[in-house]
């Protein structure tokens, strides 16, 4: 089976690994389903790949490594923009691909593909601008030389929620960087990463620079590559949970280690605020990806003079959604990634039930094939609910009443994640003031989304460690070397 979209690309449903330019079966000899979310229907199967596969997987980004290192930036980098204009031609194609495995609606797809290509425009351009130092010690005896060298074999290990994008916001500062890597893209979504990679070898990307394996034994796959002295980075988009293991996993061969971790968005509303414009940015925060997204607004601080008027507005607009199969233009929320997850989503909104939460509209899972769960707006909500703390990762939007600007950064703080915060106030002095208190790693003013390949992207507290886009991005695939050197006055 195949979906052609596009004349250009026909996307396999039933890839096999890609290792060192080879498309070869896992050791294991199995398969794994792929399944659409919004139909429950197996719509393809991925290669098992065992450790041995993921050593081959190493041998080959071993063997690529030195010429790649090699190549000159700007060849690289001609690659990289080669990537970019690939991808935007087969735009349409990724985005039904995107929604067939992960269940977004096709808009949101089609966005997260805009997106995801951006990253290989933004690093051929940085990838010609490794810069270093060149400084004089105090002494005057002798210069000191600071040169940026890539750090070697990167492990990429990404989640489902953009399959696109989160693949290639590594994929791309590593090989501008001059790394060779290997993607282990999230088992529930794996036809987009093979997808890509297609896209890059058509681009010219060399064998074995970009390795991709799927594996139903994460843990130890994982592992594996991890113990292997070779590899020298490890860049993770996925749970704070899975995160802290692999952080302890990195800490054996003290890896260089980037992570882009879980998320707890507080979005506040002040009494000042333009209430259509923080309507309009509360539902692209929270509606993004139908609220699977670690920049999800998950919890809504509103002044209590605008509380009312705010979630009056919210919930019109949360009613209006169409819900049903992502690949249908018509959607505006699509299904959740699996069952488990609209399990958890009523949980939250049960246990938020029992506390005291009212219901304005939603709240029920949906009694309908697919794994569906309502646009969904609580008022009325105790700080002592339990999705104050947790992700809720659906398309739940919970409103809870402030009356004084420190009690709303208290709130807003009160979290062991800090990757995003949205702030919503008519006077930009105010606005500055309060996101220099906010412990997070982005701040939207006034704004609905903070992501762009231009700016740096990452969290503070348990939300993540490193930045990715941006020239910071690069420069988590690069090692940095000192060199003391005199050659006279
Ligand atoms: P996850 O942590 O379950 O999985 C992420 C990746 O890690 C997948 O590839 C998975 O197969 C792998 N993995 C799982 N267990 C592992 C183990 N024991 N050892 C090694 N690898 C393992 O996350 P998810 O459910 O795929 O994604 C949702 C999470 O990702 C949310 O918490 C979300 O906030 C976060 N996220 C963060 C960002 C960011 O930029 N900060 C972006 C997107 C998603």
């Amino acid at each position: 089976m195949s979906v052609q979209v596009t004349t250009q690309n026909a996307i396999d449903m039933n890839p096999d690994l890609l290792i060192g330019g080879q498309w070869r079966a896992g050791s294991r000899q199995s398969r794994i389903p792929v399944v659409d979310p919004a139909t429950e229907a197996q719509v393809g199967s991925v290669s098992d790949a065992d450790v041995a596969d993921a050593l081959a997987a190493v041998d080959a980004a071993d063997v690529a490594s030195a010429a790649w290192e090699a190549t000159p930036a700007r060849e690289r980098c001609e690659i990289l923009r080669k990537c970019f204009e690939l991808i935007v031609r087969d735009a349409e194609a990724l985005a039904h691909i995107i929604s067939l495995e992960n269940g977004k609606a096709l808009k949101d797809a089609r966005g997260e593909v805009a997106y995801a290509a951006e990253f290989f425009r933004w690093f051929s351009e940085e990838g010609v601008r490794a810069k270093g130092d060149l400084g004089m010690a105090p002494s005057g005896k002798n210069h000191i030389l600071v040169q940026y060298q890539p750090i070697g074999i990167s492990l990429l290990v990404t989640p489902w929620n953009f399959p696109a994008a989160m693949a290639t916001r590594k994929i791309a500062p590593a090989l501008a960087a001059g790394c060779t890597c290997i993607l282990k893209p999230a088992t529930a979504t794996p036809l987009t990463a093979y997808a890509v990679a297609r896209i890059l070898a058509e681009a010219g990307v060399p064998d074995g620079v970009v390795n991709v394996i799927t594996t139903s034994t994460t843990g130890p796959v994982v592992s594996a590559i991890l113990k292997d002295p070779r590899v020298r980075k490890l860049s993770f988009t996925g749970s704070t949970e899975v995160g802290r293991t692999l952080l302890r996993e990195a800490a054996g061969q003290v890896i260089n280690s980037s992570m882009e971790l879980g998320g707890n968005a507080p979005f506040l509303v002040f009494e000042d605020a333009d209430l259509d414009q923080a309507i309009e940015g509360a539902m692209v925060a929270k509606m993004r990806n139908g609220g699977e997204a670690c920049t999800a607004a998950n919890r809504f601080l509103v002044h209590r003079d605008v509380a009312e008027a705010f979630t009056e507005r919210l919930v019109a607009a949360m009613s209006a959604l169409t819900v049903g199969p992502g690949v249908e233009e018509a959607t505006d929320c699509g299904a959740l990634i699996n069952p488990d997850a609209v399990l958890k989503v009523q949980e939250l909104v049960d246990e938020a039930k029992s506390v005291g939460a009212r219901v304005r509209c939603g709240g029920e899972a949906a009694q309908r094939t697919g794994f569906y769960y309502p646009p969904t707006v609580l008022d009325q909500m105790p700080v002592t609910a339990k999705m104050f703390h947790e992700e809720i990762f659906g398309p739940v939007a919970p409103v809870y009443v402030f009356d004084t600007e420190e009690e709303a950064i208290q709130l807003a703080n009160d979290t062991e994640y800090g990757l995003v915060a949205y702030l919503y106030t008519q006077d930009t002095g105010r606005g500055l003031r309060i996101s220099a208190k906010l412990e997070a790693g982005m701040v939207a003013l006034n704004r609905g989304l903070v992501s762009d390949p231009a700016a740096p992207f990452g969290g503070v507290k348990q939300s993540g460690l490193g930045r990715e886009g941006a020239q910071h991005g690069m420069l988590e695939f690069m090692e940095m070397k000192y060199i003391a050197t005199s050659w006279g006055q």
